[in-house]
């Protein structure tokens, strides 16, 4: 009999998901709520293909199971008649999980509330020197449903909060968390839940990865250290883990058995009491079992014979670019997974220098009069603000966005003693500049107003006023764009603009 699946929301992992549930011959019923030119013709190329799509509406009554969008929050009316009515809720990472083919590539996957990206594309370029397929999926590049039916030797999964909430049964070999900060908490509800949810990645790993700098990291790592058992029961997190929700250890493939996906249900093959191997990266010098650096080198202390004796040095600093902190254990991390993978040291180091940032990373646009211009649009968040802001000595900070409820004294509190000036923009220019009046109030600080295309110019022509030569005016926003600006790339190429029309004037 033909198994219906309800794909909730038509974004790029919806409509993948739609597409290779139909491969398999499933009955799908897309619904979708919004109505725009995207949507409709996602719609009509899945209608095509035999996908029902539904404008709105509930549940339909026929659907065994829910492969909901990332997007929607787990409070959707859809989504709360499915728990009501017992039917089970996954996203299309999970789907992917259960549809992979038998002997498939096994998966190296990260969270963290910054810094995936840039992991995940070191550690696909550590792999590949080492002589793999690999290929960067989940969060980035192609949808991971598409990734798991393709050659691939290995994956490196980067995976969001969102994904890890609706994804119960992934057992990666390997499984780093970056750094847990407030963001999202409209989403997931409270930090311990944002936390917990982080967590998830390591329930079934064989490896777990932890930032030993990270104290919320450390602690969501801290009970596998005592084996898969201990961490199942107890751990900081565990307490609001429902049996519900979870069902017990690995009674998820239970349920896979309950709706045919075609793909037989499998064991991950881990009992809970298989040893788990902890491994912690850090900036300082690595204790063993650990990864870290020691005067200008990456070292390894855990994937060697003796971690007690000597470690094994991977790469330089000077190997990482852009060479920045924050980098530096985004590095550690890929390291540590691709490590974990069996890559020998000269391919991390070799990783690390094919490594292509993607843009608006703390990208340097170019030096005028002595002052660096650098784009990290990116930085969306207060903890991605201050592991830019923490990269130079004497900045001209380029702030302002929407802050979506975060608190910005902390990192203020400790960017003052770099900052040189502070220009600010956006909706939620006004908490920041009330922010710096209360940390850094010696900081000349100027407002930009309005929401046309010249604001970026008078950013940028405020921000040369305050700097000084050997200054850095640093687009470090805190906030996200959408205010004034499609999304945190064009804020980026606006203000890459700006410093170029800055740095050659028309008719100058
Ligand atoms: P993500 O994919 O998690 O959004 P990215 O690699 O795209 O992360 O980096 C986004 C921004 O986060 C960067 O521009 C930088 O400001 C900041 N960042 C990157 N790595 C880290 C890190 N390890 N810790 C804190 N902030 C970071």
């Amino acid at each position: 009999m033909t198994t219906t699946i309800c794909v909730a929301g038509l974004g790029v992992s919806g409509i993948a998901a739609a597409r290779s549930l139909v491969r398999s011959g499933h009955h799908v019923i897309a619904v979708e709520t919004g109505q725009g030119e995207r949507q409709r013709a996602a719609a009509a190329e899945l209608a095509g293909l035999g996908v029902e799509v539904r404008f709105g509406g509930g549940l339909p009554p026929e659907a065994a199971m829910v492969v909901t969008s990332p997007g929607w929050r787990p409070d959707h009316p859809l989504l709360l008649e499915a728990a009501a009515k017992g039917v089970e809720v996954i996203g299309e990472v999970e789907l992917a999980w259960r549809r992979r083919p038998a002997h498939a590539a096994p998966w190296l996957a990260l969270t963290g509330t910054n810094g995936k990206t840039t992991a995940v594309r070191m550690l696909t370029a550590m792999l590949r020197a080492a002589g793999h397929e690999a290929a960067a999926v989940g969060n980035v590049g192609i949808p991971i449903v598409e990734a798991v039916e393709k050659p691939y030797d290995v994956l490196a999964v980067e995976l969001s909060s969102f994904q890890l909430h609706w994804s119960a049964g992934l057992a990666p070999r390997a499984a780093a968390i970056l750094n847990v900060a407030d963001d999202h908490l409209d989403w997931h509800g409270s930090m311990e839940e944002y936390a917990r949810t982080k967590g998830r990645i390591y329930e079934r790993a064989e490896v777990v990865v932890y930032n030993a700098d990270d104290p919320t990291v450390t602690r969501l790592a801290a009970p596998y250290a005592e084996g898969r058992s201990a961490a199942r029961s107890g751990g900081p997190y565990a307490e609001g883990r429902s049996a519900a929700r979870l069902g017990g250890p690995y009674a998820d493939e239970e349920r896979v058995a309950a709706v045919p996906l075609d793909v037989p249900a499998r064991t991950t093959g881990l009992s809970p009491d298989v040893p788990v191997k902890v491994v912690g990266f850090t900036l300082g010098v690595p204790a063993p079992g650990q990864l870290g650096v020691v005067e200008d080198l990456l070292v390894d202390r855990a994937f060697v014979d003796d971690p007690v004796g000597a470690a094994e040095e991977l790469a330089t600093l000077a190997d990482v670019h852009p060479l920045a902190p924050h980098n530096v254990a985004n590095a550690l991390a890929a390291a540590a997974l691709a490590r974990a993978h069996g890559v020998p040291a000269g391919a991390v180091r070799q990783g690390l220098l094919d490594y292509v940032p993607d843009p608006h990373r703390i990208a340097h646009i170019a030096r005028i009069d002595g002052v660096d211009y650098v784009d990290d649009s990116k930085a969306t968040n207060p903890h991605a603000a201050a592991a830019s802001l923490a990269s130079y000595p004497a900045i001209v900070w380029v702030a302002g966005g929407l802050l979506k409820g975060a608190d910005v004294d902390d990192l203020v509190r400790r960017a003052a003693g770099r900052l040189r000036g502070a220009v600010l923009l956006g909706t939620d220019r006004g908490r920041i500049r009330q922010a710096l009046a209360r940390h850094a109030p010696n900081v000349p600080v100027v407002e930009v107003e309005g929401q046309d295309t010249g604001v970026m110019d008078r950013v940028v022509t405020e921000a040369a006023r305050l700097a000084s030569p050997g200054d850095t005016v640093l687009l470090a926003p805190a906030g996200a764009s959408l205010d004034m600006f499609a999304n945190y790339g064009a804020r980026g190429e606006a203000f890459a603009r700006a410093v170029h029309r800055l740095a050659a004037p028309a008719g100058g």
